[in-house]
């Protein structure tokens, strides 16, 4: 089974990747991660994949399409995978198709958690983020236990460099316009289901249950 979460900054993708995992034993690959995976390793691309990342901007197709399936191929899981935008603009549709046979897989869901832009903005000024755990948390909507570190790996918390004004105002544009056609794609393939994710975290995580048609295991 394999679910991909297409959504604005901040729609809760990763959130609930990790619920899946916590109820379902899914295993979360975040597109996003696995650049920042790329430049921790430092390779000749580092510093390119970065700045794209810090301004906010998509990275190109190729350098995340191989980053996606080296995260995929490091972990050795090849099902129930939750991939949070490693799908976000129409030229890595075909790239992820690929890799999904390779591993003996086909989509079972495009799971699009649909906010508005006043939400986002919201969200990500209260955002902060475990970069070892890659968990997420808001001050006011998903605190941690203790403030101010993480509830899993016990690390202080950070912002996230992209986290700021600019950089969200353009990962907004390129949700607009590049991954607008994504969600299109996959509505006319039959695969894309919508969900209001301004909704309560729990609320949403139900409703994510019903599209996998996963028993519903309360928290
Ligand atoms: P995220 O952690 O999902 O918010 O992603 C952070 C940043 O990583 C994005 O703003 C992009 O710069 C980059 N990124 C993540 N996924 C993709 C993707 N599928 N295509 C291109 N860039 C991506």
């Amino acid at each position: 089974m394999i679910a991909l979460f297409i959504g604005a900054p901040a729609s809760g993708k990763d959130t609930q990747a990790y619920l899946l995992q916590k109820y379902h034993q899914f295993t979360p690959v975040s597109g996003g991660e696995a650049l920042r995976e790329e430049v921790e390793k430092g390779g000749a691309q580092a510093p390119l994949i970065q700045a794209y990342m810090d301004r906010g901007e998509l990275v190109p197709d190729e350098i995340t399409n191989e980053a996606v399936a080296n995260y995929i191929r490091q972990l050795g899981v090849s099902d129930r995978l939750a991939l949070t935008g490693g799908v976000r603009r129409m030229h890595q549709v075909p790239a992820f198709d690929a890799l999904m046979t390779k591993i003996g897989q086909s989509l079972t869901a495009a799971i699009y958690l649909k906010i508005d832009d006043a939400t986002v903005y919201d969200r990500v000024a209260g955002r902060l983020y475990a970069p070892g755990s890659n968990q997420t948390y808001h001050v006011k909507y998903k605190p941690p236990k203790v403030p101010g570190f993480c509830d899993i790996s016990g690390e202080p918390l950070v912002k996230r460099a992209d986290d700021n004004e600019a950089a969200v105002a353009e990962r907004l544009r390129s949700f607009h316009t590049e991954t607008q056609v994504v969600i299109d794609y996959y509505r006319e393939q039959g695969l894309l289901h919508e969900i209001d994710a301004s909704q309560d975290i729990q609320v949403v995580y139900q409703e994510i249950e019903r599209v996998l048609e996963l028993p519903h295991i309360a928290s």
